[in-house]
């Protein structure tokens, strides 16, 4: 017999999640297995500067050890538990307090699940089930916005757009989509973002009383949309949205999933756009990636309600095995406690506005259209002509071009599109940013050269 590559035994064995099948076949998988602060290797031991940390959530790098001690800690004093039946553990409840210390507006109560999915999904099932307590079991649907990305569960995927309910036969019916509020792209010409975000808020007004306010349930937005492109609203947004739902008595939930614990520079993307939520979901930084975690928040108001709901019931019948598993919550106490006590939160502060000023350098590459961002996200959005804001046919792959590039080179960077999204780890240096933002400029004269050849 012979001995196979790993990237053989990946390609025989593994059911591909999100990944492009087509590049799959032409590049195979990439391998990694191991770390080194913003660094991964793969199995060749090249090394990549981790653009994205992971999916957003490797925060801390890959070779903090505080987590894997503390995890080590908790596995030997005691390694798992649950939190049903009246049961607890102590990372767990010091993990929910902590959170409660941390809320960016009075939060009263926390559970815990394994995911960010999970979490929204959580929220879904919480709202339905108070609504129809309180004698309103028509508030059942959900607003969304065009471009959110909520997770992989049923509801959250429904939440998540269109391409996945269509690729599922997910059930939407009860799915109301908004906006997406993004300035460069919608905005009228002229249109001041005061403006812009009081016509968003003015059309919110609008579907709410179409699809009429008695049968909404709550709103899900994030702060700043990750997934969909880093889209950081207009000023005033949330500002404006807010009083409009809050006058149909709508919840908002905040899903910091990414944005939570750092990534927009301040610790809540709440603190970032004036948001005040109802509701938080947190996961990804929270644990820096080191425990699959998510965690629900609810305001004072929320819990009452939430908890009256539950006496009807004798309880609330929902919760997940492993949520708020004692390990993770005490891996996520740690990593909360180096993002707030030692000196992470202050190097987003300092990097993030160096970061976003280069991303706004290349702005003025001929091929790309806007720069956004805030904190350490970012993306670029190409385009084939800049006055029309015109995008690049889909053949030119023009996202997947510049990402494959920047691997070549030892950057891993994530394509969207005609985009490409970017989101260093917390610990990045201003030398580490300095060194993608080079290697992003050559790459953007490359790829310009090579579609206009
Ligand atoms: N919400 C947001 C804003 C996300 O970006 C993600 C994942 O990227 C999720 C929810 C889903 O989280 P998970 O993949 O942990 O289920």
């Amino acid at each position: 017999t012979t001995v196979q590559s790993w990237e053989r035994r990946e390609l025989g064995s593994f059911f591909h999640t999100f990944s492009d099948l087509a590049s799959l076949r032409e590049d195979g998988p990439a391998i990694v297995e191991k770390g080194d602060g913003a660094y991964i290797f793969d199995t060749a031991g090249k090394r990549y500067f981790e653009g994205n940390s992971g999916l957003w959530n490797m925060t801390l790098g890959f070779s903090e050890t505080r987590l894997a001690e503390v995890a080590a800690r908790q596995y030997a004093q005691f390694p798992g538990y649950h939190t049903f039946f009246g049961r607890n553990s102590k990372p767990t409840i010091a993990l929910a307090e902590r959170m409660l210390e941390l809320a960016p507006v009075p939060m009263s109560r926390v559970f815990f699940t394994n995911s960010g999915s999970d979490a929204n999904e959580s929220v879904i099932k919480l709202l339905w089930m108070m609504w129809a307590a309180e004698g309103q079991p028509r508030r059942r649907k959900l607003l969304t916005r065009k471009n959110a990305y909520h997770g992989a569960t049923v509801m959250a995927s429904a939440l998540t757009g269109k391409d996945y309910v269509r690729a599922f036969g997910l059930p939407n019916a009860e799915i109301v989509t908004l906006d997406c509020p993004h300035s460069w792209r919608f905005a009228l010409p002229g249109e001041s973002d005061e403006d812009y975000s009081a016509r968003l808020a003015a059309r919110l007004e609008q579907q709410i009383v179409a699809e009429g306010p008695e049968t909404i349930a709550g709103m899900f937005a994030e702060p700043v949309m990750g997934a969909g492109g880093v889209i950081v609203p207009p000023d005033g947004y949330f500002r404006m949205i807010q009083p409009v739902l809050q006058r149909y008595g709508i919840p908002l939930v905040a899903d910091e999933v990414i944005c939570g614990f750092g990534r927009t520079g301040h610790l809540w993307g709440a603190q970032a756009v004036g948001l005040r939520p109802d509701i938080i979901v947190a996961s990804k930084s929270m644990s820096a990636g080191y425990f699959p975690m998510g965690a629900v928040m609810l305001s004072a108001d929320m819990d009452k309600r939430a908890t009256a709901a539950c006496e009807l019931w004798e309880e609330f019948p929902h919760g997940y095995t492993t949520g708020g598993h004692p390990v993770g919550c005490a891996i996520s106490l740690e990593a909360i406690r180096i993002i707030t006590e030692e000196g992470i939160l202050d190097n987003i502060r300092k990097v993030g506005p160096v970061f976003q000023a280069g991303l706004r350098t290349l702005a003025e590459h001929p091929m790309v259209g806007e720069a956004r961002g805030l904190g350490l996200m970012g993306a670029l959005e190409m385009v084939a002509d800049k006055k029309t804001k015109t995008a690049y046919a889909g053949e030119y792959r023009v996202g997947d071009r510049i990402a494959k590039a920047a691997r070549d080179l030892g950057f891993i960077i994530r394509p969207l599109g005609a985009s490409v999204v970017l989101a260093p780890p917390f610990i990045a240096t201003l030398d580490q940013i300095g060194q993608l933002l080079d290697v992003l400029k050559r790459i953007l004269d490359d790829v310009h050269a090579d579609v206009n050849r």
